[in-house]
């Protein structure tokens, strides 16, 4: 399927987390520090040696004592309410494991649905639904995150809706509450296989839809009447190490390549959306990620990308790996 050219730049975001009470008992220190609201530095001029360009400049860019309520109104509220409007949209974390993926996500999750909710109860006029999904791919494998039986879903190109996972459970979402409730059930099921969560999360994808659709209640099963339906996807990355570390041998090399795969067919296919339309043909079938991801990346789709940074020197290195991939993105 032939894709149209993105009508509107990439949001690149850049967010630092503080030091955490392991690091700061280690006596781990800082190098980065954010200026303004747009730019971040690396501020250790005794390394310059290491070949660190010192300013990067982003859309936004959130330092270590800034909540995620505030990166989620100034960065991904906007875009996320785009979906009651009928426009797809997707909002990624990127960064390396332990960079605070998993924290800005979930915190952005829940505030969009309080505000989905919120919109909803605002326009009694049009009639809503909003439906929930999750799943994770690992391995190159898709799981339902949904349910624990364990198969993995296959991938449908379908005529009309482009590429759709197979059976994925879909709860059509009641409230704030319920999907408290649905994120436990998905942390659980995370947490489910042979490695501890930490690893397992370093390398796995988790996507988290949700589909609203309404139609005026004035209008509702009249002939005349039309539905306006899009999707918003919360995209938790698997750690951005996978990308740039070369797996040691054995077991762990399939693995590690798989990864490899998605996350650096997504990273592609980001820096050619991002050139518009002198990136030339994009290819979203590299992996499953992409192939997924396909509707809300091409298009009048809107993304905002967050790139998680560990402030930690020892970190420095992918620190600066994950700048570059921001700069790439924008
Ligand atoms: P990742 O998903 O990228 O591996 P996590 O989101 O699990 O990383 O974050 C690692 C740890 O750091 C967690 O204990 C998390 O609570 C904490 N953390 C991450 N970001 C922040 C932040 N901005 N402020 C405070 N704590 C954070
Ligand atoms: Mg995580």
């Amino acid at each position: 399927m032939m894709s149209a050219a993105r009508e509107e730049k990439i949001t690149v975001m850049v967010r630092l987390r503080p030091l955490n009470k392991k690091e700061i008992a280690a006596n781990e220190a800082t190098d980065w520090e954010c200026i303004n609201d747009t730019t971040i530095l690396y501020t250790n001029t005794l390394r310059q040696g290491l070949n660190i360009p010192s300013a990067y400049s982003f859309d936004r860019v959130y330092g270590g004592e800034c909540p995620t309520r505030k990166v989620y109104q100034d960065g991904a509220k906007e875009i996320s309410l785009s979906v009651v409007k009928g426009v797809n949209c997707s909002i990624f974390a990127y960064g390396q494991t332990s960079s605070g993926k998993t924290y800005t996500m979930t915190g952005i999750t829940e505030f969009a649905v309080a505000d989905i909710f919120d919109y909803i109860s605002q326009h009694e006029e049009r009639a809503f639904s909003v439906k929930f999904s999750a799943i994770e791919i690992y391995n190159e494998a898709i799981r339902d995150l949904l349910n624990s039986d364990g198969t993995s879903l296959r991938l449908h190109d379908d005529p009309e809706k482009g590429t759709v996972v197979e059976n994925a459970t879909e709860e059509t979402l009641r409230d704030y509450n319920h999907l408290k409730d649905l994120l436990s059930v998905c942390q659980a099921q995370r947490k489910i296989g042979e490695t501890s969560l930490n690893e397992r999360s370093s390398r796995s994808h988790q996507i988290i839809k949700l589909t609203v659709e309404s139609c005026a209640r004035e209008l509702l099963g009249k002939e005349n009447s039309t539905t306006l339906m899009a999707s918003v996807s919360f995209i938790d990355l698997a750690g951005s190490e996978r990308a740039s570390q070369a797996m040691s041998a054995g077991s762990r090399l399939k693995e590690g390549c798989h990864i490899n795969k998605s996350l650096l067919a997504l990273g592609t296919v980001i820096r050619k959306l991002s050139k518009g339309r002198q990136g030339g043909y994009i290819n979203y079938r590299d992996s499953k990620l992409t192939r997924i991801l396909q509707p809300c990346l091409a298009g009048n789709a809107r993304t905002a990308i967050i790139c998680t940074l560990s402030p930690a020197r020892s970190h420095v290195e992918l620190t600066k790996n994950t700048l570059l991939f921001a700069c790439s993105a924008k």
